[in-house]
């Protein structure tokens, strides 16, 4: 509510004003006072996945300021599911205006450590509640009326679960170099170093290069184990999304010239990690 504060979020990240903030609350009574319309299916999925990784894009109430969505009419509302957070919302009388705590653009964080290394110059105080449980962002859904929701960015909740609650949903997280939601830059959650799909790369000349892996479940035979980051050895996309952003960072420190992956599989999680490859790929 507070836009100087607002503000220096945009600040510290180097995050464009045109990248709306997700509002955190701590329960569902809560979006009542900040959205001006909930609809039923929005409240199905608050009732059955908050807390937990869903962000609600619905029509704003006034009381949110501009700066905070970027000027659009709508807001983006979520309540997370982490005990730590929980606590801290519900001692303010105001919502949290909160978005990843690493610099625009770069691989998000999951550990308070990831933080430190990259804002602690920054920012007054890190809050560390342990390694983030889900290791994405949340899925954002959202609803102009009751009847269309669509997704605007995949993430710790999965396509399957959300349908199972309220039905088929339109998916738009197209890519675009100037989106309306930042979640849809075609280059986000990069890595320093390029990554590219095993499919882009000619294996013969991977010798040449100084050459680090993320894998799912199987190591790939031409590269060290060592060099090689295996998500999930029992094949979850779960676990592979938990591991996914640390494994990126470790690799990124290591000096390598490329970074190979894989295409996940299209199921669970597997959508929302191939999505954050695909734009760390640029
Ligand atoms: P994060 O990157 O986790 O900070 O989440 C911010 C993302 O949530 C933005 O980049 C948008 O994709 C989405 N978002 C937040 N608020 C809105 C909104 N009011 N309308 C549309 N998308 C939003
Ligand atoms: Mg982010």
């Amino acid at each position: 509510m507070d836009e100087e504060a607002v503000t220096e979020i945009f600040q510290i990240k180097n995050r464009p004003f045109f990248d709306p903030l997700i509002v955190h609350i701590a329960d569902k009574k809560e979006a009542e006072k900040y959205a001006s319309y909930f609809p039923k299916k929005a409240k199905k999925l608050a009732n059955i996945f908050w807390p937990g990784p869903l962000t609600l894009v619905l029509p704003k109430s006034e009381t949110i300021p501009d700066l905070v969505t970027s000027g659009l009419p709508f807001v983006g509302l979520r309540v997370p599911n982490h005990p730590l957070t929980l606590q801290l919302l519900k001692q303010l009388p105001f919502p949290l205006a909160a978005p990843s705590a690493n610099p625009f653009g770069y691989v998000s964080p999951t550990t308070a450590k990831h933080v430190e290394e990259q804002l602690g110059d920054k920012v007054s105080y890190i809050l560390d509640g342990g390694p983030c449980e889900v290791g994405l962002e949340s899925t954002i859904v959202m609803f102009e009326n009751d009847e269309n929701p669509v997704i605007l960015r995949l993430g710790g909740l999965s396509i399957e679960a959300i349908e199972n609650c309220i039905g088929k949903v339109a998916l738009n997280i197209a890519s675009h170099s100037k989106p309306n939601s930042p979640g849809q830059l075609d280059k986000h959650y990069a890595t320093r170093t390029p990554l590219k799909l095993v499919s882009e790369v000619d294996i013969n000349t991977i010798g040449k290069s100084k050459t680090g892996a993320i894998v799912f479940y199987k190591p790939f035979d031409f590269l060290p184990l060592e060099d090689q980051k295996v998500l999930s050895s029992g094949k979850s996309t779960e676990e592979a999304a938990h591991n996914l952003f640390a494994a990126m960072r470790e690799l990124d420190n290591l000096n390598f010239d490329l970074i190979i992956t894989e295409t996940f599989p299209s199921k669970g999680l597997g959508p929302a990690i191939n999505d954050r490859l695909n734009r760390a790929r640029g």
